[in-house]
């Protein structure tokens, strides 16, 4: 098998590619770019809480890996001028973990808690409390002297990001007073974005480079400044350390990177479709068998993309690989393929 390059995947990230992408992080609204219809929004809901002194309602942030919604978590906390604290659903195992983090909160602290669908559902009912009403109750001592107590908490904001929203219950999703979708990004933004990146890392790169590397970046900042980051090896190894085009196009090669920036699952996805389907009508759970994933998340993180740039099509029947993909994967529909004899 080729080797490829893994961008898609944050959660196996280690500690220096975390580093590396905090310190591309936007920090407010204006340093932000793209997303124009949820910043704007949220920029009134921030101002207006701020006027008010009130804490911001609850925010859901849903959509595919890599699009920001920690950077906009944390933009919210600095708009909002207040605390931020971090944490995820497989992290929060037990309600004392989440007790101790709900009772460090200041007024109006943004509570930012990432993969909030995969709270655990004990956590979870400890959690509605919390968000409605500021107070949790925690039961105390085991056996005959078992009780609980309550305890109030300051006011705070619940920032939940997901990127399978569908798993979301509904008295969880009911307790989000702003809910958002987080769309994959235009080539323009994307570009903007790692000419941006590239001026933090003092590293000149040329504006069509930077469209190259965006144009394979599956419309996500996240790969977008993670390819940056590998071409720059390139550039300061086989060439000058700037990035042209030229550099930018041979480390792209080199890195195996998809011409279209689709990535090992997606291209797995229009295979399986083409190979064992005939192209298709195939229904989405027999596609998920064949890949071997699960059908809400390729319905929730990869199809969106496929259908988005015109390799996948939704049909009443089913999904349908479409001509574009055909041709991306070097396969003949069988209608071309003329009559054996
Ligand atoms: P998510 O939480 O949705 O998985 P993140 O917020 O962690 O995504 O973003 C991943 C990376 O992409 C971060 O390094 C961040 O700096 C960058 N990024 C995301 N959105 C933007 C944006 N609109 N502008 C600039 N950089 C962005």
């Amino acid at each position: 098998m080729e080797e490829t390059f893994d961008i898609h995947s944050h959660r196996h990230m280690q500690d220096t590619e975390r580093e590396f992408e905090n310190s591309l992080r936007p920090l407010t609204f204006s340093d932000f770019s793209g997303q124009e219809k949820v910043v704007e929004n949220l920029k009134v809901f921030v101002s207006a809480a701020r006027m008010r002194g009130d804490s911001l309602d609850h925010v859901l942030l849903h959509g595919p890996p890599g699009l920001g919604k920690t950077t906009l978590s944390n933009i919210i906390a600095n708009e909002l001028a207040v605390g931020f604290k971090v944490s995820s659903g497989p992290v929060l195992d037990k309600p004392g973990d989440l007790a101790g983090i709900l009772t460090s909160l200041e007024p109006n602290d943004v509570l930012f808690i990432d993969e909030i669908h995969r709270l655990s559902p004990i956590v979870e009912e400890y959690l509605y409390s919390a968000m409605e009403d500021y107070r949790i109750d925690i039961l105390i001592d085991k056996g005959p002297s078992a009780r609980s107590i309550q305890i109030d908490l300051n006011p705070f904001t619940l920032v939940g990001a997901t990127t399978r929203s569908g798993l979301l219950t509904s008295p969880l999703r009911a307790r989000f007073g702003i809910n958002m979708h987080l769309e994959y990004y235009e080539m323009e933004t994307l570009t903007g974005i790692v000419l941006r990146s590239a001026d933090i890392l003092r590293v000149s790169c040329e504006l069509s480079a930077a469209k190259e590397i965006a144009s394979r970046s599956r419309g996500t900042p996240r790969v977008a400044n993670a390819l940056l980051r590998r071409v720059r090896d390139f550039a300061q190894v086989k060439g000058n350390g700037s990035i042209d085009k030229a550099i930018a196009s041979y480390a792209l090669g080199a890195l195996n990177i998809d011409k279209y920036g689709l990535d090992e699952i997606d291209n797995k996805i229009l295979l399986t479709i083409i190979d064992k389907f005939k192209g298709g009508p195939v229904g989405i759970t027999t596609i998920a068998t064949a890949v071997g994933d699960d059908a809400g998340t390729i319905e929730e993180v990869y199809e969106p993309f496929l259908i988005k740039e015109g390799f996948l099509k939704r049909t009443p029947r089913g999904r349908e690989a479409t001509e574009l993909a055909y041709r991306h994967l070097g396969r003949k529909k069988e209608s071309e393929q003329g009559f054996l004899f």
